[in-house]
């Protein structure tokens, strides 16, 4: 993996993976996967389609040519930027939410009466996210690339305040959210009860690549008792600094739980000094 360029190319069923992070099942796709330039995956489930090898691509699964989307992901890996170039990233382009109404049709939800209840607004993905380190569980973690650059100077500015900052949640797709949906409603959940843990897919912050759930050492993630840690405080006096803020604070007007864990970024105070450094980065 090249570090901190790593970047994941964003297409509407499938991502588009730098080689090196994800791991296989089988001994005979770790084998592909540990040569492997870059490794598609499908979003709804996380499997893993193929491999592009310096001799070419090695499908994973028997039907690659029939697997949904994957004309326009075969399209942005030819075009992917190559290695050690990435986009710039003042701007980062959004898909079109193309498969969205399909996915909350088959889920029973209506979108539009969410999107007023809630007033929350619809949260395209990246067309691409930025590598921004690992999070507790070793896994990659992606946030578009100025959310990525100011979640690692706040984890250096806690470090050096004695705070340990842990990701425990960052970017996640419509189709990954969809899946959690998915598998509540196959264990007998009603989407209203569902609705009241989980955005609708389309509408989580977390599908911007702006949100980071945040824990600290030995604490539970996702939890109300994050608010009572030294992690938190030094996250109330300091984050705004970084540009970071709590998306839903208690008795926010969305009708969504305290969530103390849940911080976005919105970029540094938004002067033209703090834009113009971003672009010389
Ligand atoms: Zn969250």
């Amino acid at each position: 993996m090249r570090g901190r360029d790593a970047i994941l190319v964003n297409t509407p069923d499938i991502e588009l993976w730098p080689g090196g992070i994800l791991r296989a099942r089988g001994n005979r796709d770790a084998r592909a996967l540990a040569r492997a330039r870059a490794v598609l995956r499908r979003k709804r489930d996380g499997a893993l389609l193929a491999a592009e090898l310096p001799e070419g691509l090695l499908p994973l699964v028997p039907r690659l040519a029939r697997e949904s989307g994957i004309d326009a992901a075969l399209d942005a890996l030819a075009h992917r930027p190559r290695a050690g170039t990435r986009p710039g990233i003042d701007v980062v382009p959004v898909l079109p939410p193309t498969r969205l109404h399909d996915r909350l049709a088959q889920l029973g939800i209506d979108g539009e009466a969410y999107a007023e209840a809630t007033g929350l607004p619809l949260q395209p993905e990246p067309a691409w996210l930025a590598f921004a380190g690992h999070d507790r569980y070793r896994r990659a973690l992606w946030l578009r690339a100025d959310a990525a650059r100011g979640w690692r100077h706040l984890v250096a500015a806690a470090a050096r305040d004695g705070v340990v900052l842990e990701a425990v949640s960052g970017y996640r797709s419509h189709d990954y959210q969809a899946g959690i949906f998915e598998r509540k409603l196959a264990r007998g959940l009603a989407v209203a009860d569902i609705l009241a843990v989980n955005a609708a897919p389309g509408w989580s912050e977390h599908h911007s690549g702006r949100a980071v759930d945040i824990s600290a050492p030995g604490q539970p993630p996702a939890e109300e008792s994050f608010e009572a840690t030294p992690a938190f405080a030094w996250l109330q006096a300091e984050a705004a600094g970084f540009g970071f803020s709590l998306s839903y604070p208690r008795d926010n007007p969305h009708g969504i739980v305290y969530e103390p864990w849940h911080w976005r970024y919105d970029g540094p105070a938004g002067t033209d000094c703090d834009r113009r450094r971003l672009r010389l980065h």
